[in-house]
């Protein structure tokens, strides 16, 4: 529930006429969206609204600045940071086809938290060119997450409606913030529901060659009964190979949490995004969405959290091995 005080549709409106020149662009993005708070904006635009200059993108990465502000936007599920200060929910930034959006929502809680902009001593320019670039980070490695399914694939479902590909990306950005807070360069097969074919799957975790390709899935069984997590690696490898170690890692953490554990196997079909990549790789199934206890569990949000806790200590456990 939400009140609003009466400035809040005036602002509003005026925030609409501003970033009116990108209206080709959330045509493109409208179908994921609800509300019009919901609806995407790209950061450039919202930049130009707000009298930020964009200064730099890429990394993951979007800074917005002023004199008196700096804005970072990161991606899946990193979420937006005013002047240091934490702004929105973190899923409300996002990339789709290497640019960077942002909702409506977030754009104007961004806005409302920025400072008064001191007087320019020159013209404001737009600087392509980075001044100085940020010291690298060390990092723990680099995790590619793939969320299964997503777009016009949804994946399994469960009697009551639920769809695998929304389960699997909450959990997936919920990892991915984890990960990126401890360290770990993560990158995503997806980062929003759009279909991603298998072999484009593939094909980024083979030129990426990340130190691990984790896939995240939910099952689903005509055996009703059937329920827990299952964690599969590639067939061809060795006990010794480092995607059965992350496997492990991963079986380990999961056994702790209230499913029942399926263990570590291989799939008896030919599943692409394990056999076809050339990096570690491991897919994990959640549990079964057929099952109605496991599904009512695999739909709380606490559950998923832990899920996600779960997922990302076993891989911080395997990246520093
Ligand atoms: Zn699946």
């Amino acid at each position: 529930m939400l009140h609003r005080s009466p400035f809040i549709p005036m602002a509003f409106l005026l925030f609409g006429a501003l970033v009116a020149g990108c209206q080709q662009q959330e045509a493109k993005t409208a179908q994921y969206t609800v509300s019009s708070d919901d609806e995407v904006i790209r950061a450039a635009v919202m930049a130009e609204s707000l009298g930020l200059r964009l200064d730099r993108t890429g990394g993951g990465m979007s800074r917005l600045s002023n004199s008196s502000n700096t804005v970072l936007l990161f991606p899946a599920a990193g979420g937006a940071y005013v002047n240091g200060t934490k702004v929105g929910n973190p899923e409300e930034v996002m990339v789709f086809t290497g640019e960077t959006y942002v909702t409506r929502r977030l754009a104007k809680q961004i806005r409302d938290e920025l400072r008064p902009a001191k007087p320019p001593t020159s013209p404001p320019t737009v600087s392509r060119q980075n001044d100085s670039p940020p010291p690298p980070e060390a990092k723990l490695g680099v995790v590619l997450l793939d969320a299964g399914h997503g777009g016009d694939d949804p994946g399994a479902i469960a009697r009551t409606g639920r769809r695998e590909k929304d389960l699997v990306l909450a959990v997936t950005l919920e990892s991915a913030r984890r990960l990126a807070s401890r360290g770990v360069d993560v990158k995503f097969t997806r980062s929003s529901d759009v279909f991603v074919p298998l072999d484009d799957r593939v094909a980024k975790a083979n030129q990426l060659q990340p130190d691990l390709f984790l896939s995240i899935h939910a099952d689903a069984s005509p055996n009703r009964s059937a329920r827990g997590s299952t964690v599969f690696v590639p067939r061809r490898e060795r006990r010794t190979s480092r995607s059965h170690q992350a496997g492990r890692a991963i079986v380990q953490a999961l056994s702790s949490l209230q499913t029942h554990s399926r263990g570590l196997r291989t799939h008896e079909k030919n599943l692409r995004v394990l056999e076809n990549t050339t990096c570690p790789a491991v897919l994990v199934e959640l549990g079964f969405l057929t099952h109605p206890a496991e599904e009512q569990l695999l739909a709380s949000p606490d559950y998923q959290q832990r899920l996600a806790e779960a997922i990302s200590q076993a891989v911080l456990q395997y990246l520093q091995k």
